[in-house]
C-alpha cells in the first residue's frame, strides 16, 4: 500500500467525458490524503479521515495539489529530423502553407523518418517522453503519419510498441497514414489512399495490434472530406476507431464528417461552425483543441469557449511535432489554453485529464479520480491548480505516480 499525504487540494476529477459547465464544477478536497492499493486508487478523502495500514511506503506532498496523471491525447512524438529552418523563416513572415509549397513541411519529416531506422526512432523518441514524464504526463497518444509507406508507417507503429517497454508512460498509437500526399504519389492521392488502406494492411494493424485509431489530416493540403470518408469507414471495419484533423485552416465540413462517421474526436477545430458542433454533439465526440499549435505558428486559435458553451466534451493536448508545434509541455500548452482561449484553469485541468482519457478510449481507468481507478497522480510543488497555471513554463511538477508506483521524485 502507498499513502499520499499533507496534500493541500485534492482535484477529484470525474471520469470523462465531462461537457461544458460541467468543466468547471470538480470537487477539491482540502488537507486531503489518497491511498492506494497495489495499481489502483483504494480510498480518497480529508486527511483526518484515513485509515493506512502500518508499514505503508508514504509520500509526502508537503503541502501541494495532487490531480489525476495527465494525458497528452495529441502528439506526433515520434518523429527524426528537426526543421528550425522553417521557424525562422515564419518569423520573416512566411506562412506555414507557403513554406509547405516550396517544399518544407511535413515532407522533410517524412524523408528523415524513412531515413531512419527503427531503433533510431525509438532512441531519439525516449527522452522526449521522459521530459513529459516529468511535466506530469502518463499517457500520450502517438500517431504515425511520417513514413507514408506501408513499410515505413509500420516502422513507426512498432516503435511505439516498443516505447512500451522502455519507460512508464502509457502509449496509444494511431495510424495517421492520411497525414499528406507522399511526393511518389503526386497527384495521385486516391491511388495512395487505395495502397495505405488495403484490407491486407488494415487486418495486419488489427491482428499485430499495431493501432487502436485512425486518423486523416482534412484539408485543401491534404484530404477531401469524401476521402477521410471513405478511409475511415474502411478502417472502422478493422477496429480501428476514427480521428480527424479538422477545420484547421479552412471550413470544408470535416467536423460534420467527424459526427456522422462516430469518431473519437475531432481535433484542431480553429474553424468550426455550427453544423460542425451539431453533428459532433449528437455523436459525443470530443473536441480537441490544439493551442500549442496555433501559438507556436502565431494563427488563430479555436472557439474553445463557444464549443465549452454548446456542451460539448472539450480536450487541450500539445499536438507536439518537429514542425507546426514543437512544444513538449501539456502544462505549458494547458497555460497556453487559459491566457488564449479564455478556459479557466479547473477547465484546462478536466481537459487534459478525464476528457483527454476519453480521446484515446481510456477513460473508465485513467484520468480520474474515484476509488477502483488507475493510481496516475500528479503531486504538484504549488499549493492549486490556479497557482500552477498561473506560471507558464516553470516545471511545478514534485512527485509523479503512475499505475501506483513512483516514477518521478524531483528530490531524488
Ligand atoms: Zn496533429
Amino acid at each position: 500500500m502507498l499513502v499520499i499525504q499533507n496534500i493541500s487540494e485534492l482535484v477529484v476529477v470525474p471520469p470523462g467525458p465531462v461537457s461544458g459547465r460541467a468543466m468547471r464544477k470538480v470537487d477539491r478536497i482540502r488537507s486531503a490524503a489518497v491511498l492506494i492499493d497495489s495499481d489502483r486508487i483504494a480510498w480518497f478523502g480529508p486527511q483526518t479521515g484515513l485509515n493506512a495500514p502500518s508499514g505503508c511506503e508514504i509520500i509526502d506532498a508537503r503541502g501541494g495539489c495532487v490531480l489525476p496523471g495527465l494525458i497528452d491525447c495529441h502528439t506526433h512524438t515520434v518523429f527524426a529530423g528537426t526543421r528550425e529552418g522553417e521557424f525562422v523563416q515564419r518569423t520573416e513572415g512566411k506562412s506555414y502553407a507557403e513554406i509547405a509549397q516550396a517544399g518544407g513541411g511535413i515532407r522533410v519529416t517524412v524523408e528523415a523518418v524513412r531515413r531512419a531506422s527503427l531503433d533510431e526512432l525509438v532512441e531519439t523518441t525516449l527522452p522526449r517522453l521522459a521530459r513529459m514524464l516529468r511535466n506530469g504526463v502518463t499517457t500520450v497518444e502517438v500517431k504515425s503519419g511520417y513514413g507514408l509507406t506501408v513499410d515505413d508507417e509500420i516502422k513507426m507503429l512498432e516503435a511505439v510498441r516498443r516505447l512500451r517497454s522502455l519507460q512508464p508512460i502509457e502509449l496509444a498509437a494511431t495510424y495517421l497514414v492520411a497525414h499528406t500526399t507522399p511526393r511518389e504519389f503526386n497527384g495521385r492521392s486516391d491511388d495512395y489512399l487505395d495502397l495505405v488502406f488495403d484490407d491486407k494492411v488494415l487486418a495486419r494493424l488489427r491482428d499485430e495490434q499495431l493501432a487502436e485509431f485512425c486518423d486523416v489530416f482534412c484539408e485543401t493540403t491534404a484530404f477531401t472530406v469524401e476521402q477521410a470518408r471513405r478511409v475511415l469507414t474502411a478502417a472502422k471495419r478493422f477496429g480501428l476507431r476514427p480521428k480527424v484533423h479538422a477545420d484547421q485552416i479552412t471550413q470544408m465540413g470535416a467536423s460534420t464528417l467527424a459526427g456522422e462517421l462516430g469518431a473519437i474526436s475531432a481535433d484542431h477545430l480553429e474553424k468550426i461552425n455550427d453544423a460542425g458542433i451539431a453533428a459532433m454533439k449528437r455523436a459525443g465526440s470530443v473536441a480537441v483543441m490544439l493551442p500549442g499549435c496555433s501559438w507556436f505558428l502565431g494563427i488563430e486559435q479555436a472557439p474553445a469557449r463557444r464549443l465549452i458553451d454548446a456542451d460539448l466534451p472539450v480536450a487541450v493536448a500539445t499536438d507536439y511535432n518537429p514542425g507546426s508545434s514543437m512544444v513538449e509541455s501539456l502544462p505549458l500548452v494547458m497555460s497556453i489554453a487559459c491566457t488564449q482561449m479564455r478556459m479557466t484553469p479547473i477547465e484546462a485541468v478536466v481537459a487534459a485529464t478525464a476528457n483527454a482519457a476519453t480521446v484515446v478510449n481510456r477513460q473508465d481507468r485513467l484520468g480520474g479520480i474515484r476509488v477502483g481507478m488507475q493510481a496516475d497522480l500528479v503531486v504538484l510543488d504549488v499549493p492549486t491548480v490556479e497557482r500552477w497555471l498561473y506560471e507558464p513554463g516553470r516545471n511545478c511538477v514534485y512527485t509523479v505516480v503512475k499505475a501506483g508506483r513512483a516514477v518521478v521524485d524531483r528530490d531524488s
